[in-house]
């Protein structure tokens, strides 16, 4: 048994989100046992979007040491419940993916078999009555609750974030340089990274380099050519335009997406400002027309201008290759819709932790750690059709597109167990649990053919008591949590 022989040399190329998460979690948690260097070029700058997060981001910055009230100042953050789904199913409709859990499972049959049940037996309370963090979401209210209760995420300025990430990078210990990286040089021999080349003469060298140059992809494809498999055949939104606008009112705990006929809008509250921005297949819709279509729909003063934004939907074939790791938009790219990308940059650098290399990278590493990025990547993929391909909308090309795709195998079997008995099943630490598939599922318009026997052993009187006492808790608890904005001002005051 061997462990480490010298300090590992590892360089992080770029500073945006990406770069900042991976220096702060990697000096975090390694310190002085590696040796970390991060490049980053203020004169390029970052993609300068990524406001909404899911939950395992709250984790994420308590295994680095984050104190919560302190990020929230620094990033102007708001709590998140979920995300409000507008326009989806059919124009004028709306469902809503909440972060929580919908009643309460048996292990045998999940909640929506019960309520299924209760609808046939005259119980016709919205399956949403169930679920605290949609009921308190909707009413504008939050509060931490006793073991972590309410399930949550941040909305938060990713500028802010990273700027806050890399003050703690660099007092772990991370080595900031600027300037621009010109050349990826490689070694003759190996084929690997060797350094890279900066501006001005200057050289980094490393024995792992971590990709966050965002979409230019500049070591992993630039010099390595790891490959990219597109899914814009699944995924045909190509482009996107952002505004960042003034408040018109208190930040609501959620993030909206109104679908349009080429794609979808986001609003994102955050306490000092409003994040927003227009996804849309240029195929059907023009850079013009969605600018108009965006700025006549914000509320609030525009504080910036319109950051247009290209993009191909897909993954990079290999995330690890050779002595390079790609982390963040340079490992590839899917739509916002479900605030995604945050939680990809965090599976891959607890993953790099998990399997960083104690001597000459392992190949039995490099593909243990693509096999588990890559089907990560596709289970969100499939997540993310689902919201295009089940629907009742068929009023434009783009929706008409969507309803005629095929789909992956996988997703398709997903749909049609749904539809067929109500059973969704959650495979090797998938990131959407069966609640989030089921709520996105109905959400989207499939009402199951049949649910679990299991249901209808519950006598009448005890289904009744059964749901009345799960509507109950709920609507108690909303009653009793204060509202959100005056929770964010409270806690930041005194955290
Ligand atoms: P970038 O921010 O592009 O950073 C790249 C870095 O590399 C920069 O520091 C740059 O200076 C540096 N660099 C590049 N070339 C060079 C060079 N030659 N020399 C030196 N340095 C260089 N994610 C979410 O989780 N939630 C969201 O709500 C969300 N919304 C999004 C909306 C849109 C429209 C898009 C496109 C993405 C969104 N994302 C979202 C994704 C999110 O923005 C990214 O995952 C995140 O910002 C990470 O980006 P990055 O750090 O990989 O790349």
């Amino acid at each position: 048994m061997t462990g480490p022989s010298a300090k590992l040399q590892v360089v992080i190329a770029g500073g945006g989100t990406a770069g900042w998460m991976t220096a702060a979690a990697l000096s975090g948690t390694l310190g002085a046992a590696i040796d970390l260097t991060l490049v980053e070029s203020d004169a390029i700058g970052t993609i300068g979007v990524g406001e909404s997060t899911i939950p395992p981001i709250v984790l994420f910055n308590r295994l680095i040491g984050i104190n919560e009230a302190e990020f929230m100042r620094a990033t102007q953050a708001t709590f998140k419940l979920g995300i409000k789904f507008e326009n989806w199913k059919d124009v004028g409709s709306s469902y809503f993916h909440s972060f929580g859990t919908t009643g309460k499972d048996h292990w045998s049959a999940g909640f929506q078999h019960f309520w299924l049940h209760g609808l046939t037996r005259g119980h016709d309370q919205a399956y949403d009555d169930y679920c605290l963090e949609l009921k308190a979401a909707l009413a504008g209210k939050f509060a931490h609750l006793p073991d972590d209760r309410m399930n949550y995420a941040y909305q938060l300025d990713s500028a802010l974030y990273a700027a806050f990430l890399r003050k703690r990078a660099e007092k772990d210990g991370t080595k900031r340089i600027e300037g621009r990286i010109a050349a990826v040089e490689l070694d003759g021999a190996s084929g690997d990274i060797a350094a890279l080349a900066l501006d001005g003469d200057r050289r980094v060298e490393g024995d792992l380099f971590i990709d966050c140059t965002g979409f230019r992809a500049l070591l992993i494809e630039g010099a390595l050519h790891a490959g990219f498999d597109d899914w814009t055949h699944y995924l045909p939104c190509d482009s996107a335009i952002a505004v960042q606008t003034a408040s018109v009112a208190p930040p609501i705990p959620y993030t909206r997406a109104i679908a349009h006929d080429a794609g979808w809008q986001w609003r994102i509250p955050l306490q000092h400002r409003q994040g927003n921005g227009i996804v849309y297949c240029s195929r059907y819709l023009g850079k013009g027309q969605a600018l108009d279509r965006l700025l006549a729909s914000v509320e609030g003063e525009v504080l910036t201008e319109p950051n247009v934004i290209g993009y191909r939907t897909g993954a990079r074939r290999k995330q690890w290759h050779r002595n390079c790791v790609a982390v963040g938009l340079s490992g590839g790219f899917m739509e916002p819709l479900e605030s995604t990308s945050i939680h990809l940059i965090q599976r891959a650098v607890l993953r790099l932790i998990r399997m960083l290399p104690s001597g000459p990278v392992s190949d039995r590493d490099i593909a243990e750690f693509n096999d588990q990025q890559f089907a990560d990547m596709e289970q969100i993929r499939d997540f993310l059709i689902l919201h295009y391909k089940v629907t009742d909308r068929r009023d434009s090309p783009f929706w008409r597109q969507c309803a005629a795709m095929p789909v992956p195998p996988s997703l398709e079997q997903k749909i049609e167990l749904f539809r067929e008995t109500g059973r969704v099943f959650r495979k090797n630490e998938e990131l959407f649990v069966e609640n989030s598939w089921v709520q996105v599922m109905m959400g989207q318009g499939i009402t199951p053919q049949r649910y679990h026997p299991i249901a209808a052993k519950l006598l009448p009187e005890e289904l009744e008591s059964f749901l009345a006492m799960l509507r109950d808790g709920v609507t108690r608890t909303v009653a009793n949590l204060p509202a959100h904005d005056a929770y964010i001002a409270q806690y930041c005051a005194a955290g």
